[in-house]
């Protein structure tokens, strides 16, 4: 059985103050059992209070973003080893914000996979198409080459602390989402590409999340796909009863 994840990604929202009034209410009402493991990835600030605040809750906490370097001079970047110290193992890698704003290319985001694994962090690997790619029929294209580039290099060992989530960039914080189907043909053909170069055994296990406005509306259909293995949550994140309504329609 391959592991479920709700991710939420709250990107630059909550101050110290509603980053603790959040997790305190995520902790209050998050069901006893799960079948999706639920992970928060607040700003780099609040993080060290995130793990101490969620310290025995069933919820774990990432990154959204860090830097490729181990140290040195890069004023205003966070390292891997920062976040490790703090008790912070996972991180979201090459969200399409940090592609487009931050112009983080795929041989960046590369570099900064390597970085997370050798520190013994799991990847939450970003990827998808722009809506020009679709309309003009690349997005398989597009999405093969996005995970190749920034995945097809590391060792088989390395898949297990691999998590990809695939968000079409024009369902992002738009409201317009994929539909389930599109949801489902883009997981099979991520699998599928997986698969030829990796092998069975590593595609299968895969956990492949969907992203781009899911809600609690729609999500209970997106996650019933059979490649569709949860989602990474940006806007519907940021309420606890919005976010723990997407737990539950794993
Ligand atoms: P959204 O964001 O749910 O607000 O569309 C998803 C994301 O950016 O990860």
């Amino acid at each position: 059985m391959r592991k479920k994840i709700v991710a939420g990604n709250w990107k630059m929202h909550k101050n110290a103050q509603q980053t603790a009034a959040l997790l305190q209410d995520l902790m209050a009402k998050i069901p006893a059992t799960t079948e999706a493991q639920v992970i928060v990835a607040p700003t780099f600030v609040n993080l060290a209070s995130a793990v101490t605040q969620l310290e025995s809750a069933n919820i774990g906490v990432a990154a959204q973003n860090m830097h490729q370097a181990e140290g040195g001079a890069f004023t205003g970047e966070i390292s891997a080893d920062m976040l490790t110290s703090i008790g912070v193992k996972t991180v979201i890698l090459g969200h399409s914000e940090r592609r487009s704003l931050f112009h983080e290319t795929d041989a960046l985001i590369a570099y900064k996979v390597d970085t997370a694994l050798a520190h013994e962090m799991t990847v939450i690997f970003c990827f998808g198409e722009e809506l020009k790619d679709r309309q003009s029929d690349n997005h398989f294209n597009i999405v093969e080459n996005q995970l190749k580039d920034g995945l097809f290099h590391i060792a088989n060992e390395s898949w297990s602390k691999i998590v990809l989530a695939y968000e079409p960039v024009w369902a992002i914080g738009t409201g317009e989402t994929a539909s389930p189907e599109q949801a489902q043909e883009m997981h099979e053909f991520i699998r599928e590409t997986v698969r030829k170069r990796f092998g069975a055994e590593i595609s299968d296990e895969l956990t492949i999340l969907y992203g781009g406005s899911v809600k609690p509306e729609n999500a209970k259909e997106i996650f019933s796909k059979p490649d569709v293995d949860g989602g990474l949550i940006g806007g519907a994140a940021l309420k606890a009863d919005d976010f723990l309504a997407i737990v539950s329609a794993i």
